[in-house]
């Protein structure tokens, strides 16, 4: 599997939506989504090009979710097969891996990453902690009393075993149906805990972390493969209205900057690692046997003189959260989730163009 994947997820037309008119904008066969501007589309003008009223993408998967009766649908049934499994299986080979959501508020990324009561999301199998940045800070969603808004926690790095959050509670689960309670202990916390502030858990960001430990024999000696599944589901990515009061505004400022953060640690990770290829076969060949390349972020190459782009992973909480999930021995798979309506042109445009950086 490549280090990055990127797909893309269209829901159906909600009820709003259809009372508005409903047009929808939004187009998808195999690898490819077309989104026609109708503002100009509308414009009866022989000198606009067709070219400007159709944005075209190519990503490694879409889902159309648009029709459920429909023959394209990708249900939830549909979406596992490649993502939950593409997960599992690169964490059974000892990747750590990184799976996110994003997209405006109602676009489906909860739907997605958690699912609901009756449409299971991409729910993990072990888990370890669930915890929510909001505004850069770190709250536990499952250390926290009934009602009580959880205490920020502070995020330290380790030299040796990286980023970690100080005090997060770990709970130790041996079969799925105890991961599922955690799960829904975590999203209900969320939700309390996004009372205190506004209209809710669209505003942070939550990760639900899973330590993957198998353990097997080896030659009749004890063998344990280890690696860490980070499971996101991001804050909205639309625009702050300017009109918000001074909270709403610092509160958009950390969403932006730890979004912007997370693009750019992305496609410096997606250029790095074809870097990465071209050089492999440079090193095999000048310094046979030295493989001191494979795993480090920051070296740079003798010979050629080409750097490693410098990932600024420090730049915000969530990324230097995840750091160890994404880059190094890590992969990363970002569904971006999108609303079908001509009234979301442009954050459609804006989520699509983020999801295709970092391809
Ligand atoms: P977000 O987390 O991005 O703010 P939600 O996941 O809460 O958005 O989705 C908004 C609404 O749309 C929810 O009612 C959800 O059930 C519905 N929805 C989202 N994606 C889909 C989909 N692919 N199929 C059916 N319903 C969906
Ligand atoms: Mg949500």
């Amino acid at each position: 599997m490549a280090n990055v994947r990127v797909a893309v997820r269209v829901r159906p037309l909600s009820a709003r939506e259809r009372q508005d008119g409903g047009r929808i904008i939004v187009d998808m066969d195999d690898k490819q989504v077309r989104i026609r501007n109708m503002k100009v589309d509308r414009r009866v003008d022989a000198h606009v090009d067709a070219r400007e009223r159709l944005l075209e993408f190519t990503f490694d998967f879409c889902y159309w979710s648009l029709d459920p009766e429909g023959p394209r649908h990708a249900s939830q049934e549909e979406v596992r097969p490649d993502l939950g499994v593409s997960v599992l299986s690169a964490a059974e080979e000892g990747y750590n891996v990184c799976l996110f959501a994003y997209g405006q508020t109602g676009s489906g990324k909860t739907y997605t990453m958690m699912g609901t009561p009756d449409s299971m999301g991409l729910t993990p199998r072990i888990c370890q902690v669930h915890f929510e940045i909001y505004n850069e800070r770190v709250r536990d969603l499952l250390r926290t009393a009934d009602h009580k808004k959880p205490t920020p926690l502070k995020v330290r790095e380790h030299p040796d075993t990286g980023p970690y959050v100080q005090g997060l509670s770990q709970h130790l689960v041996s079969d799925y149906r105890q991961a599922v309670v955690l799960l829904e202990k975590g999203i209900a916390n969320r939700i309390t805990a996004a009372t205190h502030v506004h209209d809710g858990s669209s505003r942070s960001h939550a990760i639900f972390s899973i330590q993957y430990t198998q353990a097997s024999l080896e030659n009749g000696l004890p063998s344990e493969i280890s690696s860490k599944i980070n499971l996101v589901d991001l804050a909205g990515s639309e625009r702050a209205d300017p009109n918000f009061c001074r909270d709403r505004i610092t509160e958009g400022a950390n969403i932006n900057k730890s979004l912007v953060t997370l693009g750019i640690v992305i496609s410096a990770l997606a250029q790095n690692s074809q870097m990465f290829s071209s050089c492999q076969s440079i090193n095999s060949v000048t310094s046979e046997g030295e493989g001191s390349f494979a795993g480090s972020q920051s070296s740079s190459l003798s010979g050629g003189g080409r750097r490693h782009c410098f990932i600024p992973y420090r730049d915000s909480v969530l990324t230097w959260l995840l750091k160890d999930s994404l880059g190094g021995n890590s992969k990363t798979i970002m569904i971006a989730t999108i609303s079908p309506s001509c009234g979301s042109y442009s954050e459609t445009a804006s989520t699509l163009r983020y999801a295709g950086h970092a391809r």
